[in-house]
């Protein structure tokens, strides 16, 4: 058996960070992975989260297996921060705990592959990177639509030139907020205008929620999903507590089903249900005891919460004005526009290969980097490395 097993190539992601680790130079710049940062460097535990961790070690619950569907007061307290706190729309959603974003997005992934088999998906291009492992995983087929810039903000009118190819029943992965890895999120009007191609061509949206809070706010960042639910009958999420609560490593997300009304969902429960328990029976306790604390005694958090939002924003923006200031070509410029943890700078592999060998600046091949991940006595350094690299003649191929 292990002869035939094809081979898997290693991912490229943690091979980058491997040769980050054994870079000896003391200014090297880690923009690789996607993690938020404090303005020294660390990857905190929240204290609103510690808080919580404490109470439930005193608390001491029992450790016996837990319900298929995971927590139900954070369950409960998911729906209620993707939908908002008084909205019809909690009467027909069913929202179950997963093991991650990643994990919701699977789970997700076999749902549509066992509801509508030939169903389309339809990612974004560029697009977060495990997006169609995860769908082809499942059997499902994945086509790409453009997402990219103009000069105001997101291009939509070539997103939807795309979609027109789209067929009735199809699913669309749009991310909720602060996309991965571009940093182009829509405008409130063209949410509207994406909420009514699919309500027109008979598009599902899977709305793929991994940044809440890292954008504009909590509220702010779910108005396109919001919406999407308003004016759709169907609507599917896959949310991640993996950022908004820094609980990365204890793997807690969830997946939302929204229906046209009720009476179908207790079917969607219990074919969520089936999927897990054929897969890992029941998602991980602790993560979710943790978020449901924090839905129950939410100030710190949130304050905690807009502190690293405003470190990303600031971050964002100080890089911004050093660019200006060292003159660097207007796409460049571009990311001050973009939102969330990451941009793609318009840099090819050849200019991202030079960007670490000559300024130990790592980001990813295809030029995404984390401006979480970037430190305020670094800005000015990585401004010049930028321009120095943009300013790099095209490689010409070897005859
Ligand atoms: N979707 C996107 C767009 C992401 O960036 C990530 C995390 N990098 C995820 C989903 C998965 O998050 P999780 O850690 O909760 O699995």
């Amino acid at each position: 058996m292990l002869a035939a097993l094809p081979l898997a190539e290693p991912d490229p992601l943690w091979a980058l960070l491997r040769a980050f680790r054994t870079d000896g130079r003391t200014d090297k710049i880690d923009l690789v992975v996607g993690v938020y940062r404090d303005a020294t460097g660390e990857t905190p535990v929240m204290r609103a989260v510690q808080e919580a961790e404490v109470r439930l070690a005193l608390a001491a619950a029992s450790k016996s297996y837990r319900a298929l569907s995971g927590n139900a007061a954070f369950n409960d307290g998911m729906a209620k921060l993707l939908l908002g706190e008084n909205t019809m729309a909690l009467e027909r959603q069913c929202t179950i705990q997963t093991v991650g974003g990643t994990g919701a997005l699977r789970l997700l992934a076999d749902f549509i592959a066992l509801a509508s088999p030939h169903a389309t998906v339809w990612s974004t291009n560029p697009g977060y990177v495990n997006h169609r492992p995860i769908m082809t995983a499942a059997g499902l087929a994945v086509r790409s639509f453009r997402w990219q810039e103009n000069e105001t903000g997101l291009d939509i009118g070539t997103a939807i030139a795309d979609l027109q190819q789209a067929r009735q029943g199809d699913i669309v992965l749009l991310h909720g907020c602060c996309h991965n890895p571009s940093g182009i999120d829509p405008s409130r009007e063209q949410w509207r205008q994406l909420a009514e191609l699919c309500g027109r061509r008979g598009l599902i949206p899977l709305i793929d929620m991994a940044y809440q809070g890292f954008g504009d706010g909590i509220e702010e960042d779910a108005f396109g999903l919001r919406h999407l639910v308003g004016e759709l009958e169907t609507v599917l999420v896959a949310a991640s507590c993996s950022k908004n609560m820094g609980l990365y490593c204890e793997r807690t997300g969830a997946a939302m089903v929204i229906a046209a009304e009720a009476r179908p969902l207790a079917n969607v429960r219990a074919t969520l249900e089936r999927l897990t328990r054929a897969s890992y029976s029941m998602p991980p306790e602790h993560g979710a005891a943790i978020a449901a604390d924090l839905f129950e005694n939410s100030r710190t958090w949130l304050a905690e919460l807009a502190a690293c939002r405003k470190r990303v924003a600031d971050t964002r923006r100080d890089l911004a004005d050093a660019l200006a200031r060292c003159g660097a070509p207007e796409p460049l410029q571009a990311l001050s526009r973009q939102k969330g943890m990451f941009s793609l700078l318009p840099l090819d592999q050849h200019q991202m290969n030079r960007l670490r060998q000559d300024f130990g600046v790592y980001g990813t091949a295809s030029g995404r980097i984390n401006i979480a991940g970037l430190l305020p006595h670094q800005i000015d350094r990585l401004a010049d490395a930028l321009v120095s690299v943009s300013e790099l003649p095209p490689v010409k191929a070897s005859a």
